[in-house]
């Protein structure tokens, strides 16, 4: 590799359930800018149902750091951000494409590693742009907080064959997820519902799904889960979207903000008042308790 290297890798294989796949094999890699000498992460799932692989989720980093901090999320501890260049995204893509083993097994390329997309739209296209011309037929998932809805509706414009669009959004009231999304100045989930309305007419094509990663203490009671989905619904995004209910991928970066997960009966709760209140709810998770999330450098930490 030209603009990288990788420098540390983890694997493992769990189950996992997700809305169509219930085990995959996760293989987390540490990759060395050499530009700037910056740690990345990127990752590539084999997701399996019944043991046969369905779907590589290959997940990018586009930033070394983040300048959002969402406090469930060690990406923000990480230092300065810095942007990588789409020939850095570009390739880190085609690394982790060439490990999967199984050709006939589509590929989804996922910009939900380190980064925040709406920040950086032009790069984001640009360099999905270029992977399906080196990957014909892949389909791309982006995930976003939301930072510049601006950002998310030239995404929508632009990006090719996009499959899934996950907006982060764990509470209904605009001060309760400035506060967990770490406080951002500016931020307003009035803009981003807006935004996601428009991309709605704009890509009815595209999967929307709204992330509620549940919080012990924060929202995981049915007062916040309803109120969240009706939220929704009033702003007319609830229709034809999925609500998903996250397990908290724990990390020292949560643990440090007293952040905790939430029991597994407790999740069939509020998927249950999820359902009530009308959302096309599900449970994802739980993830496995090795502290791998976003941001976590994982390999470097478990030293393999
Ligand atoms: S969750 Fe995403 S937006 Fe939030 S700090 Fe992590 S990488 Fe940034």
């Amino acid at each position: 590799m030209k603009t990288m290297e990788i420098v540390q890798r983890f694997e493992d294989a769990y189950p996992y359930v997700g809305r169509c796949f219930n085990g995959q094999r996760a293989r987390r890699y540490v990759f060395k800018v050499r530009r700037t000498g910056k740690m990345i992460e990127g990752s590539i799932y084999e997701q399996r149902h019944d043991g046969v692989p369905i779907r590589y989720a290959i997940e990018v980093s586009s930033m070394f750091g983040c300048p959002i901090g969402c406090l469930f999320c060690a990406s923000g501890n990480l230092g300065k951000a810095s942007l990588l260049s789409v020939e850095e995204i570009v390739e880190q893509a085609c690394c982790l494409a060439d490990l999967a083993e199984h050709d006939e097994v589509p590929k989804h390329f996922c910009y939900q590693g380190i980064g925040e997309s709406s920040l950086i739209p032009k790069v984001v296209i640009a360099s999905a742009q270029e992977i399906l011309g080196l990957y014909p037929g892949s389909r791309f998932k982006i995930s976003t907080m939301g930072a510049r809805p601006e950002g998310m509706l030239l995404l929508a414009r632009e990006i090719p064959n996009w499959e899934a669009l996950q907006v982060t959004f764990p509470h209904y009231e605009n001060d309760q997820l400035k506060h967990i999304l770490g406080n951002r100045n500016g931020y307003d989930s009035e803009q981003v519902l807006l935004a996601v309305r428009e991309i709605k007419t704009l890509r009815p094509d595209i999967r929307i799904k709204f992330n509620f990663i549940c919080i012990a203490g924060f929202n995981d009671n049915e007062e916040v889960v309803r109120g969240t989905v009706e939220r929704l619904k009033q702003c007319g995004v609830l229709d034809g979207s999925e609500f998903k209910l996250s397990f908290l991928n724990a990390t020292d970066c949560s643990d440090a903000h007293g952040l905790r997960c939430v029991g597994e009966s407790q999740h069939h709760q509020l998927l249950s008042c999820a359902q009530e209140a009308g959302a096309n709810a599900y449970v994802f998770g739980p993830m496995k308790d090795i502290k791998v999330g976003c941001g976590q450098l994982v390999a470097d930490r478990l030293k393999l």
